[in-house]
């Protein structure tokens, strides 16, 4: 089988694999979209996303569905009958440590993500004609999903779990910087979580303009200071941009006592901030990571709101891996871009 493996710093292939089969509690999963997340742009432009770094090939890819074909040994109890159209949950938590016990899989510091080298040996990732998973990582799609729009559960999640970090967002005014597609998904799930106001700032008016069809109520150039949609003072902030500037913005708009999530992952190593205006204006500022239960959220939502569509940008069949990559990273052209693996 086909699959799409970075090997390194600017060297992504589109290699034969072995194909897999499930072990005991495993199911395999033909895979029809996997959608191509900022984090696998990283591997492919940098070698590493954050402070993770490439140390040896791996498949990328964790934001994936498609189809059950099989189970392994005493697996298919706890997943849908093959044949039936699946999400793949990307994260298999450790259940032991501190933060397992605490409730919060989403940070546990002996996690399994697909597509992850944040690990030795790294996680294999879902960009495969077939991807073996635990069970009970699959999600059966509701009726009136299809997989396309499907393909969007993961970054969703990761965009209600932003939310669901910041508190209470309804009748607030919400910023988010950045509106590549977490950040217009983000802007879709505080509208969902019955935010007043959403405004989102961006350098790119393409971008922008996802956004807007996100739901955003107003859109600002971020390179304009003279911008008329700038707002005065916003009450939560979600920085999803991933850059020193974007945040700067958020912890100068946002009201006293406001929070502050950052979201976007920074450059590696140390991020300069505005830190005396997380003092004197008693500025929550909260990290948000990857997600848990959201993702069945993400599910339920992508079932009922046919307008996440218009964020799929373009589906490109997995044999144009690279141009797929390079039309993700260039956001003048593109919002979610997904890579067709039933072509
Ligand atoms: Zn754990």
């Amino acid at each position: 089988m086909l699959g799409c493996v970075i090997h390194g710093q600017g060297d992504l292939r589109v290699d034969e694999l072995p194909a897999p089969s499930p072990g005991p509690g495993q199911a395999l999963v033909a895979v029809r979209y996997g959608g191509v997340c900022g984090s696998d742009l990283h591997y492919w432009r940098h070698g590493g996303v954050g402070d993770f770094r490439l140390r040896e090939p791996m498949v990328l890819g964790h934001e994936v569905v498609g189809t059950v074909v099989s189970y392994g040994d005493g697996a298919s109890a706890s997943g849908p009958v093959p044949g039936t159209a699946v999400a793949v949950h990307p994260a298999t938590p450790c259940g032991l440590c501190p933060e397992c016990v605490d409730g919060r899989p989403n940070v546990c510091r002996d996690t399994r993500y697909l597509g992850s080298a944040a690990r030795m040996p790294h996680v294999q990732g879902g960009f495969a004609a077939q991807v073996v998973v635990p069970a009970g990582q699959l999600r059966a799609l509701p009726a009136g999903l299809d997989l396309k729009r499907a393909a969007l559960a993961e970054p969703l999640s990761v965009a209600l779990h932003a939310v669901r970090r910041a508190g209470a967002v309804a009748g607030r005014h919400v910023l988010v910087t950045g509106a590549g597609p977490i950040g217009c998904l983000v802007v879709a799930a505080a509208k969902a979580a019955g935010a007043a106001r959403v405004t989102v700032t961006d350098l790119l008016p393409r971008a922008l303009s996802y956004a807007a069809s996100a739901g955003a109520d107003a859109v600002v150039r971020a390179d304009d200071p003279a911008d008329p949609s700038w707002p005065a003072e916003v009450d939560v902030a979600i920085e999803a941009s991933g850059v020193a500037a974007g945040l700067d913005t958020c912890l100068r708009l946002v009201r006293r006592g406001g929070v502050v999530v950052q979201l976007g992952m920074l450059p590696p190593g140390q991020s300069p901030f505005a830190g005396n205006l997380v003092v004197s204006r008693e500025i929550e500022l909260r990290g948000a990571f990857r997600f848990d239960g959201e993702f069945d959220d993400a599910i339920a939502l992508l079932a009922v709101e046919p307008g996440f569509d218009a964020l799929v940008s373009a589906v490109v069949p997995l044999g144009e891996a690279e141009s797929a990559f390079a039309l993700a990273a260039d956001r003048s052209r593109s919002c979610k871009v997904l890579l067709d693996f039933g072509a």
